[in-house]
C-alpha cells in the first residue's frame, strides 16, 4: 500500500490571558485551558499521524490525568508521533490544516507558524497548508471560547 491517508482534530478553551501556543508560536491575547501546554495544532497533527499508523490516540499515550503530562510541551508529543512513523520506515508527502479560531487574529503569525511546522516535520514549507477560518460569531468557538484545529496528512513509503 504506497499511501495512507491520517486525520486529527483537537480544541481547547481558551480565556482572557497572554498568550497560548499553537503550532509552538505564542499566540496573544487569549490563554488556553489545558492539562498539557495546550497547542491545539500540534495534537491535532499528532493525532492525525498516529491515525495514519493505525495507532492509539495521544491521549492513550499522554493521559490528561498523570502528573507527568501536566503543561507538557506539546512539541514532545509531536516527537513521539513522529518517531513512531519513522519505526515503520513511513514518512510524511503532505499536511493540510485549519484552524478555527475567532479572536486574536492569525495572519501575524503566518510566517512563523509555518516555519516552526517545517522544522518539527522536517518537511518542506510547500508540502504544508495551514489556513484560518473563523466561525462567524456563532456559538462558543465564535464568542472566542475555543480554539479547534483539523489536521489531514498523506504519508507514503
Ligand atoms: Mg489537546
Amino acid at each position: 500500500m504506497p499511501f495512507r491517508s491520517g486525520l486529527g482534530f483537537d480544541i481547547h478553551k481558551l480565556e482572557e490571558g497572554k498568550s497560548f501556543p499553537l503550532a509552538g508560536v505564542p499566540i496573544e491575547g487569549r490563554k488556553v485551558i489545558a492539562h498539557s501546554d495546550g497547542d491545539c495544532l500540534l495534537h491535532a497533527l499528532s493525532n492525525a499521524i498516529l491515525s495514519a499508523l493505525g495507532k492509539e490516540d495521544i491521549g492513550t499515550y499522554f493521559p490528561d490525568n498523570k502528573a507527568e503530562t501536566l503543561g507538557r510541551d506539546s512539541s514532545n508529543i509531536l516527537l513521539f508521533a513522529l518517531g513512531e512513523r519513522k519505526k515503520e520506515g513511513w514518512k510524511l508527502s503532505n499536511v493540510s490544516a485549519t484552524v478555527i479560531l475567532q479572536k486574536p487574529k492569525l495572519l501575524p503569525y503566518k510566517k512563523q507558524r509555518k516555519e516552526n511546522l517545517s522544522r518539527l516535520l522536517g518537511l518542506e514549507e510547500s508540502g504544508i497548508s495551514v489556513r484560518a477560518n473563523t466561525r462567524e460569531g456563532i456559538g462558543e468557538i465564535g464568542k472566542g471560547n475555543a480554539v479547534v484545529c483539523l489536521v489531514s496528512l498523506i504519508r507514503e513509503k
